[in-house]
């Protein structure tokens, strides 16, 4: 294997060197714990309360709007259950999308069990939301809209703020699962009517096991674990302070490098996406054209599997995921991929690459020539393809 190419930024991220360098001294010298009240511990009071406000001006909210929590699951599994149950003597439905996160899915299939009711969205051929639907969806017992601001699998930038205004007009809190957006797209929770907003840290050049949850003034929250005081008392447990020094690092690095991050990487996923679909036939790319994060690429591959392809290219020192990977392991396709309506084999033959400010021209130049290489091997012993070639008359397979 040569050196790797890392295109699988939407998975995890490379920590930017000014974080680690941030986080280092809330491992060693300034260990204190934020809740005590000696000399040491307003050290990390001090540097929480830093990193909370980089965090909120990237989003344009304030400062005591935001609860460091585990990560994007957390933060998603915070404001489902927190509005479900909180609201739940003024109704006991909910909308989402059909293509969000395991982390919001299955934290609806889990409100379901426990008596709530929830709509799942159709989203059209791009992954995009209508609006209309979700004022279409919503009822007198409505109690939370939750859209994801961009897919992780195919990139598609949701229209949140026409989201956001429908749901403020009804009076219905509205929650973003934010977090392939944070600190890739300009987010303003203010302008855009978003009540609540999930983010994580590894996703945007920081550590890992770190996230926050963005609530409104005003808006009730309740506890998901009980416990110390720490977060104002609604999320217990000692404070990650290296990691969310960490978090507050890669916001202020991102509001600074946002726009040339997003140049950069737009231009390097067109580049892509034209040299792809141009150079390997039979091949089609999933999600919106324009209203995309600027790292992502996913091509469905017509004939062969994703999974094969990724290992080809992994064999290459290639990294990407298959559109179809599913964290439990089994060989469902991807619900996102059927949601834009691709069929299960086109579902189970695409590929997602992500990249990085970091990716370079080179990188990508050559990770599109392996992947050449590989669909051209696969199709060669692919039966599907063989069968296509014949009913075009073609006799060399
Ligand atoms: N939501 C989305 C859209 C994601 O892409 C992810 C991670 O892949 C999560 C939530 C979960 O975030 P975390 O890994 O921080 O728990």
């Amino acid at each position: 294997m040569n050196g790797k190419i890392y295109l699988d930024n939407a998975a995890t991220t490379d920590m930017d060197p000014d974080v680690l360098e941030a986080m280092l001294p809330y491992f060693k010298a300034q260990y204190g714990n934020p809740s005590s009240i000696h000399g040491l511990a307003k050290y990390a009071r001090d540097a929480r309360e830093h990193a909370r406000a980089s965090v909120a001006e990237l989003i344009n909210a304030e400062p005591k709007e935001i609860y460091f929590t585990s990560g994007g699951t957390e933060s998603d599994n915070w404001a489902l259950k927190s509005v479900a149950f909180g609201n739940r003597p003024r109704g006991s439905h909910i909308i989402v999308s059909k293509i969000e996160h395991h982390a919001v899915m299955n934290t609806c299939e889990f409100l379901e069990k426990n008596g709530f009711e929830v709509t799942y969205l159709d989203v059209d051929e791009f992954g995009t939301v209508d609006p209309e639907d979700v004022r279409k969806a919503i009822r007198p017992e409505t109690t939370l809209i939750s859209v994801m601001y961009a897919n992780n699998e195919i990139g598609t930038i949701e229209p949140i703020s026409e989201i956001g205004k429908i749901a403020r007009e009804h009076g219905i809190l509205f929650h973003t699962d934010a977090v392939q957006a944070f600190g890739h797209v300009s987010i303003d929770v203010k302008r855009e009517n978003i009540d609540m907003l999930s983010a994580s840290a590894h996703k945007m050049y920081g550590p890992k096991g770190v996230g926050v949850l963005y609530v409104r003034e005003g808006v009730k929250l309740e506890p998901l674990m009980h416990g110390g005081a720490q977060e104002r008392g609604v999320r217990a447990g000692t404070e990650n302070v290296p990691g969310i020094v960490g978090m507050g690092k890669a916001a202020e690095i991102a509001k600074r490098d946002m726009d040339e991050r997003m140049a950069k990487e737009s231009e390097l996923r067109d580049h892509m996406i034209g040299r792809i679909l141009g150079e390997v036939p039979f091949t089609k790319l999933n999600g919106h054209s324009t209203q995309r994060l600027s790292g992502n690429v996913n091509i469905a591959f017509s004939f062969i599997e994703g999974e094969s392809v990724l290992m080809l290219l992994n064999h290459k020192g290639v990294f990407v995921s298959t559109g179809s990977a599913c964290a439990s392991g089994s060989l469902d396709p991807s619900h996102v991929l059927l949601a834009i309506g691709l069929e299960h084999e086109a579902a189970h033959g695409s590929i997602r690459f992500t990249l990085s400010y970091k990716t370079t021209r080179a990188e990508v130049d050559e990770a599109v020539d392996a992947v050449k290489e590989a669909v051209e091997r696969l199709r060669a012993m692919s039966p599907l393809y063989a069968d296509h070639l014949k009913r075009m008359n073609k006799t060399e397979v």
